[in-house]
């Protein structure tokens, strides 16, 4: 073989290896390129679906998945309904009858606390397994009587959360020491617990009295309730028929079909009289558990001061047809000094004016 041919091979053969070389550089990075774009892809594809979880969402409220691709697990686990609870029954299972009254035990708030976890700030409770059936607003007129409001908290939480109710207590205090206005009270306890909560059903308790069996429920029923119906202060037995004292629920409609109660029944009696006359002049009739169920008791005490029987009462119950159009919720005027939600209640102070 002739010298320069071999030179001639010796550099084709280089070159050759040289072309090998470039070609296997450019496989390499081709394949480097197509992993990284490969991981980038699912990257985004990633991305887009977990977007999907939080951002667009179609008119009913679903999550918009891309055409083609799967939801992420989590994105299941949303589409779930939330559960709903199912009402109440129309009679409470946790219901268990006679209880047994006495104000001669040692009470005080905490352990009335202590007693009932359950309870939110401000007195408020709703059953946590079932939709309440009703929402109650629990008014009581008050004026110094924290020893009876113990008692009553005491007595009053643990029926009340056995009854399955949905409930809020609202305690109106009468600042000053001018003439008690029970009823007036009750009117502002009303419209004050609507301005907090969309409640549908109201019970006017004197601060007092204790019912003596759960099964006598704190709601609201087709025609006003009478609930405090068999008192020991009255033998366990009504006083008269057309006896409405105590404690009473009326409906938020019933409540508004008698323009709420009268604010001029200064001093003791007469009012719960007055709303009586008001419930019957709308065609409306009371209604009472039995004298066995509706059994309660009362808080011996003596009458207060600033709260002697009113000598106009008569004159007044005498007039209530003529009257109650004008004087009622549609004229009520009070103001505000304070409001508090403390653990087991709220209290209202209010300024509600004189005689
Ligand atoms: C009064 C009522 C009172 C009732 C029972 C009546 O004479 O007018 O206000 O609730 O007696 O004590």
């Amino acid at each position: 073989m002739p010298a320069d041919s071999s030179v001639n091979f010796s550099v084709l053969h280089r070159i050759c290896k040289l072309v090998v070389l470039l070609c296997l550089l450019h496989i390499a990075v081709t394949v480097v390129f197509y992993v990284r774009s490969f991981d980038f892809r699912v990257a985004f594809v990633q991305n887009q679906q977990s977007n999907n979880n939080i951002t667009p969402k179609s008119q009913n409220n679903k999550p918009v998945v891309s055409p083609g691709l799967e939801p992420a697990k989590e994105e299941k686990v949303l589409e779930q309904p939330v559960k709903k609870l199912e009402k109440c029954p129309e009679t409470s299972p946790l219901l268990v009858g006679p209880l047994r009254v006495e104000f001669n035990i040692p009470v005080s708030l905490e352990l009335v606390k202590k007693e009932n976890p359950n309870v939110q700030p401000g007195g408020r409770f709703k059953p946590k397994d079932c939709e309440a059936l009703q929402k109650v607003a629990i008014i009581i007129p008050f004026r110094n009587r924290e020893e009876h409001l113990k008692y009553w908290l005491y007595y009053l939480h643990p029926i009340l959360q056995r009854q399955q109710l949905d409930y809020g207590i609202y305690v109106i205090n009468q600042d000053g020491d001018e003439t008690f206005n029970r009823a007036k009270l009750l009117n502002i306890g009303y419209a004050e617990a609507l301005k907090e909560y969309d409640y549908n059903c109201f019970v006017f308790s004197d601060v007092d009295l204790i019912p003596m069996d759960d099964r006598n429920t704190y709601k609201c029923f087709s025609q006003p309730r009478h609930l405090s119906v068999s008192m020991d202060k009255f033998g366990f037995r009504l006083p008269y028929n057309q006896y409405f004292g105590g404690v009473s629920s009326l409906s938020k409609e019933q409540y508004l079909k008698i323009n709420g109660f009268p604010n001029n029944y200064w001093g003791w009696g007469g009012e719960d009289d007055d709303i009586y006359n008001r419930v019957a002049s709308k065609g409306m009739s009371i209604s009472r558990p039995t004298g066995e169920i509706g059994k309660c008791r009362m808080i011996r005490h003596n009458r207060d001061k600033m709260n002697d029987p009113n000598p106009q009462r008569f004159n007044r119950i005498a007039h209530t047809r003529e009257t109650m159009y004008k004087d009622g919720i549609n004229s009520l005027k009070y103001q505000v000094l304070s409001i508090q939600k403390l653990d087991l209640f709220t209290t209202i102070t209010v300024d509600v004016g004189k005689p």
